[in-house]
């Protein structure tokens, strides 16, 4: 068993939510996010404005070249 620390990275989403519907959708974390944040981005059902709902790290294998 091996456990290859370096081969590992962390990457944050983040989580966009419709309040309305609740529609969401996930995308890369933007430095200046922060939960409940209203984002430049709009429903694509209903047009409103979406939210930060969340904020989360996944931690990612990455495969060595
Ligand atoms: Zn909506």
């Amino acid at each position: 068993m091996s456990l290859n620390v370096q081969s590992q990275s962390q990457e944050t989403k983040t989580i966009l939510k419709c309040t309305k519907c609740g529609y969401t959708e996930e995308r890369q974390f933007q430095p200046g996010d922060f939960v409940m944040k209203i984002v430049d981005k709009t429903c694509p059902k209903d047009g409103t404005p979406l939210i930060i709902w969340g904020i989360y790290t996944v931690k990612q294998e990455q495969k060595a070249k």
